[in-house]
């Protein structure tokens, strides 16, 4: 688990808030982490099936793994023909664009081709040959996924091109699914999937506070931030990743050399929502300490906390007034 979740409601209780609850379920592939603080268990548990429910619908439609998801049809299609898609993927793909714009193409949906290139699975894990990724690099390309936002259908232009949310649809998946606890009428939350994270509430009470795990010890936190009604999204090495001769080789790449991304160790966004965190977080990655924090601090709204490959941590500066307990 990345984050230590800290959670000291029992500590800092407000009156109103009532009890806390949890569930723990595996979506997207990762684990899936709900907490709620209400007096009402049976709405609580209304709540948290609403949730799961639509992260599960989310899955479905933006997954590239499943055969029958939208995604894998716009993917077989690459270099065919335009396929039409659901408003919330063809939203989450603008979204993805925006961020690719933003960042100088350092996030890029179709990232994908790559994805048998670099196999990170245990028991499969594979470094391409530097032949085979000079072949598929160049197939990494968001200027050509072709958007008509108006006939709302997406044509990769080239065969072999792919695209694959894996780094902005759990972020756009926790946000459906916050909303759909809002609908059942629970106040303060925190919905988390693997390393995505909506911190809603409280409502009145202190922030939430929500530690921020170090990434080369998985026992020690770089610092707790005191969050409320906000996203928080974490990209690091040290989650899906293997060591080949003494070289570590994760899943973040730099669709600029078709390598894993070499400047930093983790980087942690807040943002407004947590598509936008989850898509930032990789994008800040790939683009390296420097750059990155220039695009963060760029941004209105949007703070956050980078490791860089020597471990040296950088903050933005609006992270000060978040800390709840040092940096
Ligand atoms: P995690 O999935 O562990 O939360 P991230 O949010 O950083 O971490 O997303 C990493 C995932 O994003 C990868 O597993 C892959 O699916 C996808 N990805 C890899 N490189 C890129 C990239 N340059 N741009 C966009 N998505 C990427
Ligand atoms: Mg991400």
């Amino acid at each position: 688990m990345a984050f230590g979740l800290i959670l000291c409601l029992a500590v800092s209780p407000s009156a109103s808030f009532g009890k806390t609850f949890k569930k723990n379920t595996v979506l997207m592939g990762t684990d899936i982490e709900l907490i709620a603080s209400d007096a009402d268990e049976a709405k609580v548990n209304a709540a948290f099936d609403a949730a799961i429910a639509e992260m599960a619908r989310i899955e479905n439609e933006m997954s590239e793994w499943k055969e029958e998801s939208p995604v894998s049809l716009i993917n077989r299609m690459a270099g065919r023909e335009a396929v039409a898609v659901p408003d919330e993927l063809l939203h989450v793909i603008v979204a993805g664009q925006t961020i690719s714009e933003l960042s100088g193409g350092a996030f890029d949906l179709s990232w994908a081709a790559m994805r048998g290139v670099w196999k990170f699975s245990k028991g499969f894990e594979k470094v391409p040959a530097p032949e085979e990724i000079k072949k598929t690099q160049p197939l990494i390309n968001y200027r050509e996924i072709q958007l008509d936002q108006p006939r709302k259908t997406v044509f990769l232009k080239k065969p072999g091109m792919a695209i694959g949310l894996g780094g902005s649809a759990k972020g756009d998946a926790v946000d459906k699914a916050m909303h759909a606890r809002g609908n059942a009428g629970v106040k303060n939350a925190v919905i988390k999937a693997g390393r995505d994270m909506r911190i809603q509430g409280p409502e009145d009470g202190q922030p939430w506070p929500i530690g921020i795990r170090h990434p080369r010890d998985k026992n020690k936190l770089l610092g707790t931030l005191a969050l409320a009604n906000i996203s928080l999204s974490t990209s690091g090495d040290y989650e899906r990743f293997f060591i080949k001769d003494g070289i570590l080789y994760h899943h973040i790449i730099d669709p600029k050399t078709g390598y894993p991304a070499r400047g930093c160790q983790s980087v942690s966004i807040l943002a407004p929502d947590t598509m936008t965190s989850d898509a930032l977080s990789t994008a800040v990655f790939v683009l390296g300490p420097e750059k990155g924090m220039k695009l963060i601090q760029s941004l209105p709204g949007i703070e956050g906390i980078i490791v860089d490959a020597q471990g040296q941590v950088h903050y933005s500066p609006g992270i000060e007034k978040r800390s709840a307990v040092g940096k």
